[in-house]
Order: structure tokens, then sequence, then C-alpha cells
């Protein structure tokens, strides 16, 4: 194979000289349709309407602007129409694209549930949404075909054991990532679970941060596997011991990936516990205040930091916002453990936790259900998911972990996957999202089975994990610059047809026992792939790796 790599181009900030829409300099008029829409009426209020009109009237009744915009504020997106190919893509818009039926996403900081929840979740699959569940690798579960008219009953289902849509999707502060460990690992820094509860009682739902300029992520873990990753959301905060001031942590703001990846930097600041609400509400307001506005491809806070850099980040963030200095703090140091948690493990209470692996976060329904039937008789009442579409069994009595994970097994959540199963995530894709050009889960799926069978002879020497990391198109949900190989999804012509494909990109992770810190993947030019070929492409770079590494060398090193 020939092929040239390139790295991604640093980013640009927006056109000096002109109003960029950062509110704080340039005043709040809207430079756009959308912020137009958005400061005419807020997201937050167009659930009334659907309380009140639209799930009783019907999906004809949605007019436009709530349909495509709004309704985001509540984790709700309409599906693809089923039938349009990946070509039409660009062609349509939204209304063509759009199905009839909705993706839900609920959101679940830190990916913490009940037994309880688990049912509740589980029921709404099986009554509402044909059966389907996607654990996403940002720890939300997404249904889809559901109906405007089911809804509200969704809502008060979910509402009464404590979870929410509120800002699943949309302009706002999204789910809180959060460790799967929180409070229960022996190695734990410091639990990071009072933190997210109080971000989420505090500020979801807040008015007054419900109209940022677009997304905005944040990740809280106090495990030293560094288990949420950390270096690409907008705002992060690390667990990590101060040498006089004892636990707390380390800030990192502006990262992200999409088309235009850029990973977090350190701010170099601790954050007592006491401040970390504070200090997150701080950054979330600069980004609120100062973001650019005037387009849309260039309004994630990355753009502000790449502008500003840390140092005047830091500064603005002390004097504008907090009213007082931080103390610099130390880094995080090197991740000990996989950030998965796949497998049997001892809680500091001496029973144990268990992380299994779905096939790139499908479940259903039947699965989910008989996950909290097996919890129950395991005696748990606890699960988290993880940002890498896998989910962890909490509070397990030694004499019942035999039984728990042969029926984790049997349900087709595995607690010793294969590498392959193990280290593969893929995004919606095709089947339902709008803005795909190419299938991702049952390609994923297939990769994953022909792997494991190929592969077979080789696997006992595979001692490091190679990532795989499928996107349906350029906006990277499935991470595709932070994987081993990474492969983003685009249409390609062969013999003069156009047909389902990838481009590769290599070489990208995340901090691990395997790298020290983050690094972006290499787009290799030339290195296409149909989706028939992924599992070719896949053991062709798996078997020349172990042939030509060196010593302990990883994958990307
Ligand atoms: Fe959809 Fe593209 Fe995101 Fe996949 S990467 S879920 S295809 S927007």
């Amino acid at each position: 194979m020939t092929t040239t790599a390139t790295t991604p181009r640093a980013l640009r900030p927006p056109r000096a000289g002109r109003a960029n829409g950062q509110w704080a300099v340039d005043g709040t008029a809207p430079l756009n349709a959308n912020e137009e829409w958005k400061q005419e009426e807020g997201g937050l209020s167009v659930r009334a309407r659907i309380e009140e009109v639209y799930s009783k009237e019907g999906f004809g009744s949605i007019p436009p602007q709530d349909l495509s915009g709004r309704f985001r504020w509540w984790g709700l997106y309409t599906q693809r129409r089923p039938g349009i190919d990946g070509g039409r893509t660009a062609q349509l818009d939204d209304t063509e694209l759009s199905d009839e039926y909705f993706m839900l996403r609920a959101r679940l900081d830190g990916g913490a549930l009940t037994l309880e929840q688990l049912r509740v979740l589980a029921q709404i699959s099986t009554e509402f949404a044909r059966g389907t569940a996607d654990i996403s690798d940002r720890q939300n579960l997404q249904y889809h075909w559901i109906r405007i008219e089911d809804v509200p009953e969704i809502w008060r289902r979910l509402e009464a054991v404590g979870l929410q849509t509120t800002e699943a999707c949309g302009d706002t502060p999204r789910v809180v990532l959060g460790s799967p460990l929180a409070g229960i690992a022996a190695d734990e820094i410091i639990d990071p679970t009072p933190v997210i509860d109080e971000i989420v009682e505090r500020f979801i739902g807040d008015p007054e941060l419900a109209n940022l300029p677009r997304k905005f992520k944040t990740a809280v873990t106090g495990h030293p596997s560094l288990d949420v990753v950390h270096e690409i959301n907008d705002v992060s905060l690390v667990g990590v011991v101060h040498p006089e001031l004892g636990p707390g942590y380390d800030l990192w703001v502006g990262g992200g990936l999409s088309t235009a990846p850029r990973l977090a930097e350190r701010l170099g600041t601790f954050v007592p516990e006491e401040h970390a609400a504070e200090v997150w509400h701080g950054v979330v307001r600069i980004f609120r205040d100062y973001g650019y506005r005037r387009l849309r491809a260039k309004a994630r806070l990355k753009f502000l930091l790449a502008e500003w850099g840390p140092a005047e980040f830091r500064r603005v963030l002390e004097e504008e916002y907090l009213g007082y200095a931080l103390p610099d703090g130390p880094a995080p140091a090197r991740a000990t453990t996989p950030g998965d948690h796949v497998g049997v493990h001892r809680q500091k209470d001496g029973n144990h936790y268990v992380g299994a692996a779905p096939v790139v976060g499908r479940v259903s329904g039947e699965v989910l259900t008989g996950l909290a039937d097996l919890m129950a008789d395991a005696g748990s009442g606890r699960v988290r998911f993880t940002p890498h579409q896998k989910l962890v069994v909490l509070d397990v009595a030694p004499d019942r972990l035999d039984a728990l994970v042969s029926g984790l097994e049997a349900l087709g959540l595995s607690v010793s996957p294969s590498p392959f199963r193990r280290n593969t995530i893929a995004c919606t894709g095709i089947e339902f999202c709008k803005l795909a050009i190419v299938e991702t889960k049952a390609a994923a799926a297939t990769a994953i089975t022909e792997l494991e069978q190929r592969l077979a002879d080789v696997t006992p020497a595979l001692d490091t994990p190679i990532s795989l990391h499928v996107n349906g198109c350029p906006n990277s949900c499935a991470r595709v610059q932070v994987a081993d190989i990474g492969l983003k999804g685009q249409l390609l012509t062969v013999d003069g047809e156009q047909v389902p494909g990838f481009q590769v990109h290599l070489g990208g992770g995340l901090a691990s026992p395997e790298r020290d810190e983050a690094g972006l993947g290499r787009t290799m030019r030339g290195l296409k792939v149909t989706a028939d070929e992924l599992p070719d492409l896949v053991e062709r770079l798996v078997r020349r790796f172990l042939d030509q590494r060196e010593g302990g060398e990883t994958f990307s090193a």
C-alpha cells in the first residue's frame, strides 16, 4: 500500500477585524439565522408545546423551527428517513432527510444508573422504541422510532425515577461524563460524584446557560485510569493530589474533535473540590460570553482557546469570573489501568465490579431487562455506562460472581471479550443519522466477527490494545482522530460506481497505560477501503504490526 500521511491542521480562529458574535465584545445582536431564533425563543420553552400541542395533534403540527431546532434542547432529533442513500445526504435538506420518528437521548450524567432506573429505561425501549437502545460513547442511552405522541409519557416515566432528557442535545451543557468507578475503587484519587451532582442540580436546565454558541461537553474523573476521555471535552476536571492541599482536580479546557480536531490543554491550576462546580460555571460562562457565534463551524470553545492560549484563558477565568486566583497544581500521572474497566475487579469494600462489552454499544430493551434481572439475582443495585460503549455492574458479592458472569455472557455482554470487540466503537451511522454517509454499526459488528476468526492464531500475542473507531461521516462522533485505526465514512468510486467506504486515519490515541499523552492520528492519503474490505485492512495492519514490532512497541508508538 502506498500512502502519505497528513497531520491535522492547526485550528484557525475566525477572521479578526469584524464582529464574530462574541457577546462580551461585539454585543448580542444575532449574526445568523440560527442565533436569531435562539434569541427569539430558547429551546427549553418548546417542552410545553410538545406536551400540550404536538403530542396531541401529531407530527404534522410541528413547525420546522421547533422540529429541527428547539427539540434538541430536550434530546429529540428526527431520525433519517429509511431508504435515502449516503450519496444524497449532502443534497437534501433536513426536512427531506427526516422521518416522522425521533431519536431520543436520555442523558445519564456519570453514566450512573440504579436498578430501578435501568428497568425503566428497558421498559421504554420495549414499549416505545421498537426495542432499540444504544449505549453511546458519551454514557447516554439513545432510542429510535420514538413517536411524538409518546414523548410526554416517556418523560413522565424517566422523571419519576430521577432521569431526564433536558439539554441532552442542543447548544447547551450536555451530559457530564463521569468515572464509572466513582466512589467504589480502592485506588480512586477523589470521588467525582459530589461535583457531578452539583453541576447537574444547579446548572442543567438553567436558562442563563441554555443559549451557548454550540454544544459544551464536560468530563470529571478521580480515577487514575483517566477513564473519561478528558482530552476531547470542552472542560474536564481530572483528579490529582496537590503536594500541600491534598486531592482535588486538574483543569483542562478546549478539547473537541469533529472536522477540526484539537486536544484540550491544561490551565495549570489546581481546583479544590469545593470550588469545582463554581470553576465549571466560570468556564461555561466564558464560553457563553466570549464564544464565537458568527459561524457555527467555528463556535466551539476550542477556537477561543486557540486564540487566547491557556494563560489568557486562566487570567479571564480568575479575574472576570471567579474573583480569586487558583493555585498552581500538578498534571495527572500516566494512566495505570485500561479506562474501559472490562473484566472482574475488586472494589474497596470487598465486593466486585464487573465490566462487560456489548458489540459497539448496541443493546435492546430485552437485553437491558435481562441485565436488570441478573443484577437483582446478584444483589447489585447499580450499573454504570462507560465512554467506551461498555457497562460496569457494581457491588457484586464474591459468591455471586460466577453466576453473574455466565449470565452476562449468555446475554451477549461479554466480560472477557476478544480484543477486537473490546476495542471497537461505532457511531449511529446511516441506519438512523441524517448526517451519515455510510453504515457503521453492522459494518463494525461484521468486522469484529471476521477478525475474531481470521486472527485467532495471533490473538494470544496481541498484548497491546488496537482501537478501531468507525464513523459514518466526518463529524467524528466515534472519535476517528484518537483511534489507532480511525475510519471516516465516505463514498468511494469503484469501477465507476459509488460504494460506501472509509478514509483511514492511523496512530491516534488518548492517554492510557500504553501512551503518556493523547495524540491525533494522521490521515493516510490514498488509504481508503470499501466497507466490505474493512476486515481485510485491519487484518493486514494487525499482522504487519505483530511482524514488525520491536520490544514492547505499541501500535501507535
Ligand atoms: Fe452521524 Fe456522522 Fe456522528 Fe456518525 S459521526 S453519528 S454519521 S453525525
